[in-house]
């Protein structure tokens, strides 16, 4: 299939490893024009390089000053963009009250705010051009809770409420607004953690996802083929969640 998302203009946030990593590489393989971003220079280089990017931005998510940077960096690169990737770092695990107010105030800022001031920013040019992709990786703990991950718990869930909300006052601007939730996906973060076979038992399909599979279905949510598809926080998780 064509996506027809040939030299359309992609941002992919936190995308130096992992499932960033991998959209980037996916709609640069689809011929997209794709900035990268995360925090390390080095890392972000080797990943432009790597994937086939046509640059990189160093942002710290954390940071709202380095959010507002980044902004405008890629405003006086591309005048724009069509499609846009949020993503972060995973927050801290800890049940609630293993987790203090600095943690929440973070985990917040990149997982929430980031989010709320891209598509602030992104959105004018997206309208007037009648067109517009915007995908949220978060995560299946904003659909199920997972125990011991309070804060995914929170925050996915409010910015599933959040995607949703701006498909329904987007829509008629050629815009859609989408989530992915991942489960358990075989990327270098969750090889470390060690425990796969815990992890492939709680997946009906028996292994974990992989983030090419991912980096797929994002592309295609930023295709023009996905056009009527908004608002839907679809699952990526081998069957796993049980909501019907
Ligand atoms: P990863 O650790 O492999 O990659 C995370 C990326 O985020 C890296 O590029 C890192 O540099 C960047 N990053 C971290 N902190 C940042 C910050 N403050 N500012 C900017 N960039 C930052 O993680 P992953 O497995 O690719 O997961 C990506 C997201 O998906 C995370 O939020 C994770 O919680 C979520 N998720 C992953 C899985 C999985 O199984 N891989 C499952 C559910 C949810």
């Amino acid at each position: 299939m064509d996506l027809q998302i040939k030299n359309k203009r992609a941002l992919v946030l936190a995308a130096s490893e992992g499932l960033g990593k991998a959209v980037a590489k996916e709609l640069a393989d689809e011929g997209a024009r794709v900035l990268i971003s995360s925090r390390s220079e080095a890392k972000l280089q080797a990943t432009a390089q790597e994937v086939g990017a046509e640059g990189y931005i160093c942002c710290d998510l954390e940071n709202p000053a380095s959010v507002q940077q980044l902004i405008e960096q890629v405003q006086a690169r591309f005048g724009g963009i069509d499609i846009l990737i949020t993503n972060a770092g995973g927050p801290p695990p800890g049940g609630f009250h293993d987790i203090d107010d600095v943690q929440w105030q973070s985990a917040f800022q990149s997982l929430f705010m980031a989010v709320v001031t891209l598509v602030r920013a992104f959105q004018p040019a997206m309208a007037a051009q009648q067109w517009g992709r915007i995908v949220m990786i978060t995560s299946v703990a904003g659909k199920e809770p997972i125990p011991n991950l309070t804060i995914s718990n929170a925050l996915r869930a409010g910015v599933h409420g959040l995607m949703n909300s701006l498909s329904k006052e987007l829509g008629a601007e050629g815009i859609t607004v989408n989530a992915v939730l991942p489960s358990y996906t075989e990327t270098d973060r969750v090889r470390q953690l060690g425990a796969k076979e815990q992890f492939v038992q709680q997946i009906p399909a028996g292994r974990l996802g992989q983030p090419q599979e991912l980096a797929k279905l994002v592309a295609f949510l930023s295709s023009d083929a996905a056009g009527f598809i908004s608002g839907q926080a679809v699952g990526f998780d081998g069957g796993a969640l049980m909501g019907v």
